[in-house]
């Protein structure tokens, strides 16, 4: 009889402790998944349950009879509490407590003052039958997530299965008590066949049937993952198609992908890209810049010198940015020929006199202090010089406007032809004229603007009215220790003044 006893319950602890491995691998390999946890903690709860129902077979505790049935349906609640979670259903946690409290209040009362153990036994049953229930109602209610709609109704079903044949235990426990049944040998009994043929095989399809659902569901999110990273992927390959930029994959330094745009650009194809250093895209005086850019793949843009394949350049843009964790690099390329053609244009048009072509004085001012400034740290010789054309007025009034024009031109002209490269020449405003010159002492610049005048007065300007000459006054200032542009221009403006004052045409020089 022992023996007899003794075995079925073996056989149930023993399945149990499969699946309380089972879902714990489960929970293992399916992280982070919400559920198997749950699972995993049921399943070792209700066998801790039974070890202390064995300890009671043994020695007749009746706490350990408390314990051990407390237990194990805390173990079964707690599992079902898994279903709500693996659905992102809020567990009705109170199942637990509830539960293992029901049971201990029946169990203790069943030492304290005995009832029927048949009672006991359908009380128990149909509190762990009862259990289910509403976990079965949440798997068949559900309507979010479809592809998962078969086998939360195998689920269901199996749940509901266990929790019938449990109540039918539950009914038949009562029936006997009811009648009064005495069981001579209780494993003949039907009550205690059920759950052995039919409960514990329902509980663990019950469980294959959760890891199942598991697996379904990383099925379906590896399925939607693959399908957004292709989506992903052609994204990318129709932006890149598309893109008004050259865009590029880098990798190490090399060339991974390249886009049409880019093709175009460097004239080269896209098959011949691939591989090569991103270095060869780039003059060679750029290759330390291009390497910090790929370090630091901020995404700014720079302005570089790009390299065709045929050997030919082109000012471009170019920004990195840093394509995920990896040592890949997005690398954008445009060609900003234009913007720098229209940014020479505005430079040319905001520092030059429109019909001289020479510098304009806000121009002129700005480069004047550097050199100021340089020929200060240097200690070198420096001399400005103020010219205006004599009775030019007169010009105008005789010849007309046009004339006057025409001579300012080739006034400037003279004048630009005799300054060397390192001289600032400017029209000053109207007739006006300056000359900064950087290295040159007070006799070298009277030399040299003697000479401009001497080249003036014998320079002969075509007018409606035959040839006409023209002279020009020079007021000379040689720069001295801390003299600012300001006062070297007061003193050059006496000077000029001077230079009329003594009858015009003539270099004069500030004392
Ligand atoms: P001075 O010898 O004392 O310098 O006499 P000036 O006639 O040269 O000097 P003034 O300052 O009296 O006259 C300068 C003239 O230059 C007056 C102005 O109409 C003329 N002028 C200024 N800018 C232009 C220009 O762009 N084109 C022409 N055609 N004339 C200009
Ligand atoms: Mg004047
Ligand atoms: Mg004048």
């Amino acid at each position: 009889m022992e023996t007899l006893y003794f075995s079925p319950m073996l056989l149930g602890l023993n399945l149990m402790l499969a699946s309380a491995v089972a879902c714990t691998a489960l929970w293992y390999f399916s992280r982070p998944y919400r559920g198997p946890g749950f699972w995993m903690a049921g399943a070792w709860t209700l066998i801790l349950g039974i070890l202390l129902f064995m300890g009671f077979m043994a020695s007749g505790s009746p706490l350990l009879n408390v314990l051990g049935n407390a237990t194990q349906l805390a173990g079964e609640a707690i599992l079902l509490l898994g279903v709500f979670r693996f659905l992102g259903l809020r567990p009705p946690y109170w199942t637990v407590p509830a539960s293992a409290g029901a049971m201990a209040v029946v169990n203790c009362w069943y030492w304290i003052s005995p009832i029927n153990t048949e009672l006991m036994v359908a009380l128990y049953a149909a509190i762990g039958g009862a259990l289910p229930l509403q976990a079965c109602h949440v798997l068949l209610a559900e309507r979010r997530e479809p592809a998962l709609r078969s086998v939360r109704l195998f689920v269901g079903i199996t749940l509901l299965g266990y929790a019938l044949v449990t109540l039918l235990r539950a009914a038949i426990g009562v029936h006997d008590w009811l009648q009064q049944v005495e069981h001579q040998d209780v494993t003949r009994s039907v009550s205690y066949l059920l759950p052995y043929n039919f409960g514990i095989p329902l509980w663990v399809i019950a469980l294959v049937g959760l890891a199942l659902m598991t697996m379904r569901r990383i099925l379906q999110d590896s399925q939607r993952h693959a399908r957004e990273a292709e989506a992903s992927a052609h994204r990318f390959e129709r932006l890149m198609g598309v893109a008004n930029a050259g865009m590029l994959v880098v990798e190490d330094g090399r060339i991974l992908d390249a886009n049409p745009m880019l093709e175009q650009l460097f004239a080269q194809r896209r098959e011949e890209l691939l591989g090569q250093p991103l270095s060869q895209l780039v003059g060679e005086a750029e290759v330390p810049l291009l390497a910090n850019l790929l370090r630091q793949a901020d995404g700014r843009p720079h302005d570089i010198e790009a390299r065709r394949g045929d050997g030919g350049g082109f000012p471009a843009e170019l920004a990195i940015a840093s394509l995920d964790e990896s040592q890949q690099r997005l690398v954008e390329i445009r060609d900003v020929s234009h913007r720098k053609a229209l940014e020479r244009q505005l430079l040319h048009l905001a520092t030059t006199d429109p019909l001289t072509g020479a510098l304009n004085r806000r121009a002129f001012e700005e480069r004047a202090e550097q050199e100021l400034q340089r020929a200060r740290r240097q200690s070198s010789p420096l001399c400005l010089a103020l010219l205006d054309l004599d009775h030019f007025k007169q010009i105008n009034d005789r010849h007309g406007h046009q004339v006057g024009d025409d001579v300012l031109r080739q006034f400037s002209r003279l004048c630009q032809q005799q300054a060397r490269r390192t001289d600032l020449f400017a029209r000053y405003g109207g007739e006006e004229f300056i000359f900064l010159l950087p290295d040159t002492s007070a006799d070298s610049a009277h030399h040299l603007l003697e000479r401009l005048r001497m080249a003036l007065q014998g320079l002969e300007i075509a007018a409606p009215g035959g040839p006409i000459r023209v002279s020009v006054s020079i007021g000379l200032a040689s720069v001295s220790a801390n003299d600012d542009l300001h006062h070297l221009l007061g003193v050059a403006d006496a000077a000029l003044y001077r230079a009329k004052q003594l009858g015009r045409n003539r270099v004069e020089m500030a004392s």
